[in-house]
């Protein structure tokens, strides 16, 4: 029987849920968007996320990406993971910033979690601290080798770019990834009201266009994912390179099949937006019945608008 598929208005299908699990983090990012989201109020406890993710499932979500804040400051965090891993999806995911990844990376490899996503934007210690405000590089630098260690895999690293502080590190990253095994994701900066600096992200702002013209011009080979926002991947010397342009980029609305949901319990339809909110966590702190909750999770699907349109 093949699985079913629940597709938007836009005929863009959900395959894949992310989950904010906190909105608290262990870092302080220049130019974090905080996930669109800020207050932590009434986190949702392990078995609502996983009440969440069997709706999910049954509306034909293959994906579970788990982020934050920072997932691993979640005590339950292992837990969690291992209750979705129960439930059987494709792919099991973290994004994290790896400073705790050297602690959870084995037992969250044996609870089931698949991959990982690190973000780290520098190699260089002044300039962690410039970002994050603290100084956590070797911590991130182990976790991220501990996650490769354990076979989590692939691990990537995200590498959000920013005008005179990173852009000239990306060769170094790139090595130090090849070197590792792991993949560069480059992400471009995303302008947002959420910065703790509103000029920030128009200061910084560097558009990887041209990044990207230099990478086909040394790549072995280039190849275009199609259900990944048209993202492309580059080949170099047996390492590999993607690149995330959110901004401005109808092909990453027209491409994208994610829904996600907010530490507190509400189906948020797109990243880019936080006025279209749909509140799942009342309904199951009141024991609704699942096609009850899969009527509440259609309705966010529902309400899906590619952000960029042109
Ligand atoms: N704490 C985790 C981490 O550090 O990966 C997960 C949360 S963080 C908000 C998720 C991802 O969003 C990170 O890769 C981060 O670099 C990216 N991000 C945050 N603000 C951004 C912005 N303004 N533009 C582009 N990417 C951003």
């Amino acid at each position: 029987m093949s699985e079913r598929v629940v597709k938007d208005k836009y005929d863009r299908p959900i395959l894949s849920l992310r989950i904010t699990l906190t909105n608290r983090c262990n870092v302080n990012c220049i130019y974090c968007h905080h996930d669109g989201m800020r207050s932590s109020k009434n986190e949702m406890t392990p078995d609502e996320i996983y009440k969440i993710c069997q709706i999910a499932k049954r509306i034909g979500v293959r994906k579970i990406r788990l982020s934050g804040g920072e997932p691993l400051i979640r005590k339950d965090i292992v837990e969690i993971v291992s209750k979705i891993n129960s439930i059987g999806f494709n792919d099991i995911s973290i994004t994290t910033n790896g400073i705790l990844l050297e602690k959870y990376a084995k037992d969250l490899k044996e609870a089931g979690l698949d991959r990982v996503n690190v973000s780290l934007d520098t190699l260089n210690p002044e300039t962690y601290e410039f970002i994050t405000k603290k100084d956590y590089l070797e911590a991130a630098k182990k976790g991220i080798l501990k996650s490769v260690e354990v076979g989590l895999y692939p691990v990537k690293i995200n590498m959000v770019i920013m005008r005179d502080i990173n852009e000239h590190e990306i060769k170094d990253m790139f090595n130090f990834c090849k070197d590792n095994n792991m993949v560069l994701q480059l992400i471009e900066l995303i302008e947002s009201e959420n910065c703790d600096d509103d000029k920030f992200s128009a200061e910084y702002h560097y558009k990887l266009d041209m990044v990207e013209e230099r990478l086909s011009d040394i790549a072995d080979e280039v190849r275009e994912r199609e259900f990944m926002q048209g993202r492309r991947k580059y080949y170099i010397n047996g390492g590999e390179i993607e690149v995330v342009k959110p901004v401005d980029n109808s092909k990453f609305c027209a491409n994208c099949t994610r829904l996600r949901v907010t530490p507190d319990g509400k189906i948020k339809p797109c990243l880019l937006r936080n006025d279209n909110l749909v509140d799942i966590i009342t309904d199951i702190r009141n024991n609704e019945s699942d096609e009850k909750l899969e009527e509440i999770f259609l309705k966010g699907i529902d309400k899906r608008e590619p952000f960029n349109t042109d």
